[in-house]
C-alpha cells in the first residue's frame, strides 16, 4: 500500500463525508508554484488551484516569510476589542482595489460563507427591506445565509432545511445555453423576463433588498454572461432603489487578469466579496462596500473572533504586493490568452468540446456529447479528469461536464504547454473510444 492508501484509509474513519467532493486519491505533501508534491513523491501540475484560494502558487517565499516573521512576533488579538496595524493596512489597500469611486469601508471575515452572510445583514440593514435575489446556479456559501442565496446542489438543500426565508432566484444570463438548457442562449430581455414578472406579481421591487451575482459563474460552470446583461440589469435596480453585490470569491483578485472581475463589466457594485484566494490561502475574507452601506450596522453587528487575523492580514497584504511586483496580473491575462489560442481551436478539431470559455485564467471548457443539442457529457468530463490525474494534472469538473482551468497564475509556460498537450491526447483518445479503463464512480459533484 502506497503512502497516499494508507493516509486516504485513515482519513475515512474521521473525516466527515460532507467536507469532500471525492476525486482522486491524491495526499499533499507539499507544494512550490504551480507543483504539487504527494506524499510518495509524485509531481502534479494543478489546474485548480485549491479551488481558486492559491492564485499566487503553493508556498511563494514573500507569504511565507511574511507569516512567519508574525507568528514569530505576535499571532493575533481580536479586532472586535483592539487594534493593529496589519489590518489598517489590508483595509486601506482593498478599499483602493475594489471597483467604484466612492468612500468605502471594510469588514473581515473567514470565509467567502461568512462574507456573503454578511452583505444580507448589511444589505437588510442599509435599505431597511427584507428580499435578497441572487441566481439558479449559484454558489455562495456553506453556512446558512449564504447557502439560502445558493441554487446549485440539492445536497446544500437536502436534509436540514428549512432555509432563510425571503430569498428567490432568477436564471443566470448564460452565454452559452439558453435558460432551462435550451441550446441557444437568451438575450438580455429574455433574462430579465422572470425578474420583471417576480416585480410584477409575487415580490414588490420596493421591498427587494439586493441582488447579489457572480460575474462568471464558477463553480455553476465557469458560465459568461450575455452582453449587456449587468448594465441593464443595474439599470433596472437604480429604478428601484436595489443594491447590487458581486461576490467575487472566486473570480477576484488577479483571477481574470484584474484585481476584480467587476473590471471588465460596465457596472458598479454597492457592495463586493473577497475570500479564497486573499491571504494566499489562510483563512480570511472580506466585505468591501459603500461607506454609509457598512456603516448602517452598529457592533457587534457584524465581528467574528478571529476576524482581520493578524498572521491573515499579513499573508493577503504580501500576496497583494505578490501580485503587484511580480505583475501577476497581466501574467494572467497573457496566459489566459495563450492556452486560448489552442483551445479555442479545440471546439472544431474534437468532438466532445462545445465550448471553451472564461476570461484570464479562469477558463471552462464544455465537454458534450452533441454540439447542436449541447448535451452535457459529466462522465466524459469526467473520464478527461481522470487520464489527466494519471498523466500528472490535478483538474476536477463543476456543473457535472465542464473541465475547470484555473491554475495558479505563476504557472510556467513549459507546465501550460504539458498541460494542453495533456488534456489534447485525452481528448483525442476520447474520441477513438480508447478511454474506458476508469471507475468515475461517485466522483464529482
Ligand atoms: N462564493 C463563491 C463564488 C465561491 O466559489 C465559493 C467557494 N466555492 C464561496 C463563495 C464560498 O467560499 P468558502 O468556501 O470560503 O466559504
Amino acid at each position: 500500500m502506497t503512502k497516499s492508501e494508507q493516509l486516504i484509509n485513515e482519513d475515512g474513519k474521521y473525516f466527515a463525508a460532507s467536507g469532500r467532493i471525492k476525486y482522486y486519491p491524491l495526499a499533499i505533501d507539499h507544494g512550490y508554484g504551480a507543483t504539487l508534491v504527494d506524499v510518495d513523491g509524485k509531481e502534479y501540475i494543478d489546474l485548480l488551484s485549491s479551488a481558486s484560494s492559491q492564485n499566487v502558487g503553493h508556498a511563494p517565499k514573500r507569504v511565507t516569510e511574511a507569516i512567519k516573521a508574525q507568528v514569530d512576533k505576535f499571532i493575533h488579538y481580536t479586532p472586535a476589542y483592539m487594534y493593529h496595524e496589519p489590518a489598517v493596512k489590508l483595509s486601506k489597500k482593498l478599499c483602493d482595489i475594489a471597483p467604484g469611486d466612492f468612500e468605502k469601508r471594510v469588514t473581515f471575515g473567514l470565509s467567502g460563507s461568512d462574507a456573503n452572510d454578511g452583505v444580507i445583514k448589511f444589505a437588510r440593514a442599509y435599505t431597511g427591506r427584507p428580499y435578497i435575489i441572487s441566481f439558479t446556479n449559484a454558489y455562495h456559501g456553506s453556512i446558512f445565509g449564504s447557502l439560502s442565496m445558493s441554487a446549485i446542489s440539492l445536497n446544500m438543500r437536502k436534509h436540514y432545511g428549512p432555509l432563510l426565508s425571503g430569498f428567490y432566484h432568477i436564471p443566470f444570463p448564460d452565454k452559452y445555453r439558453g435558460m432551462y438548457e435550451q441550446p441557444t442562449p437568451n438575450i438580455v430581455e429574455e433574462y430579465l423576463a422572470p425578474l420583471k414578472e417576480m416585480f410584477a406579481k409575487y415580490v414588490p421591487a420596493e421591498e427587494v433588498a439586493c441582488i447579489v451575482v457572480e460575474t462568471i459563474q464558477g463553480d455553476g460552470g465557469l458560465l459568461e454572461p450575455v452582453k449587456g446583461y449587468f448594465e441593464a440589469l443595474e439599470a433596472l435596480c437604480h429604478e428601484h432603489g436595489i443594491l447590487i453585490a458581486v461576490d467575487d470569491i472566486q473570480q477576484g483578485l488577479g483571477r481574470t487578469g484584474t484585481w476584480s472581475s467587476i473590471d471588465h463589466f460596465n457596472f458598479t457594485p454597492d457592495l463586493i466579496t473577497f475570500g479564497k484566494s486573499l491571504a494566499g490561502g489562510l483563512p480570511m475574507s472580506a466585505i468591501v462596500g459603500r461607506k454609509e452601506i457598512i456603516e448602517s450596522l452598529e457592533a457587534p453587528a457584524h465581528l467574528f473572533t478571529t476576524g482581520a487575523n493578524r498572521v491573515s492580514c499579513e499573508a493577503a497584504l504580501a500576496t497583494i504586493k505578490m501580485i503587484e511586483e511580480e505583475d501577476l496580473l497581466t501574467a494572467s491575462s497573457e496566459k489566459g490568452n495563450y492556452v486560448r489560442q489552442r483551445m479555442d481551436q479545440w471546439i472544431n478539431k474534437y468532438d466532445y468540446v462545445g465550448d471553451v470559455r472564461g476570461i484570464g485564467l479562469s477558463i471552462g471548457i464544455d465537454i458534450v456529447s452533441d454540439k447542436e443539442t449541447k448535451t452535457r457529457a459529466s462522465q466524459e468530463a469526467l473520464i478527461i479528469c481522470n487520464y489527466c490525474f494519471e498523466h500528472g494534472l490535478v483538474i476536477i469538473a463543476v456543473a457535472g461536464n465542464v473541465l475547470r482551468f484555473q491554475p495558479p497564475l505563476v504557472i510556467t509556460y513549459e507546465q501550460l504547454d504539458y498541460a494542453l498537450d495533456t488534456l489534447e491526447d485525452a481528448l483525442q483518445a476520447l474520441q477513438e473510444g480508447r478511454l474506458d479503463q476508469y471507475d468515475i464512480n461517485g466522483q464529482g459533484w
